[in-house]
């Protein structure tokens, strides 16, 4: 064996041998298998199963990536006071929910506005949002604004 990490969509060749307390299982790439093939691997008594398959390399876990950065943005800019953000911090927020991550408490009419007490599901954390006033229209221009800042926020972690 080369000791060689599979390359994506690489063949590769299983095989299970008996052994103590459980059978071993040992994977060859094509020219490894190759070789212990001609040595007469299959012949081997041992030999429980043989299968071939298709190496694939794991997605890279983008979904994790937007989540932590969603969750990064909205900690940053909720506690900003700046008007202009509470768009973007409402967006978020409804982002995280829809995801799980946190979880809407409370409701609450203060100062003329509406405010959401949204709390964090693992860590507790809460954060007080105010509910803009968008129609769906914004809603949507801010949700495309928000997709933006989010792949720049990951850019810029991944670069
Ligand atoms: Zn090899």
């Amino acid at each position: 064996m080369c000791g060689e990490p599979f390359k994506d969509k690489q063949t590769y060749h299983t095989v299970l041998l008996t052994g103590e307390p459980r059978p071993v299982r040992y994977d060859f790439c094509s020219s490894c298998w190759q070789r212990e093939t001609a040595s007469g691997l299959l012949q081997n008594p041992q030999v429980i199963s043989y299968w071939k398959g298709t190496y694939i390399i794991p997605p890279k876990p983008t979904e994790a990536i937007e989540r932590n950065t969603a969750e990064l943005l909205l900690k940053k800019l909720a506690t900003t006071d700046d008007p202009n953000s509470h768009a973007v911090v409402y967006i978020l927020a409804l982002m995280l929910e829809r995801k799980k991550i946190i979880k809407l408490k409370k409701r609450a009419y203060i100062n003329g506005k509406t405010t959401l007490i949204y709390e964090h599901k693992e860590t507790g954390e809460s954060y007080t949002i105010t509910e803009p006033t968008l129609t769906p229209d914004q809603i949507h221009i801010v949700h495309a604004s928000v997709t933006k800042l989010l792949e720049q926020e990951i850019g810029s972690q991944t670069a």
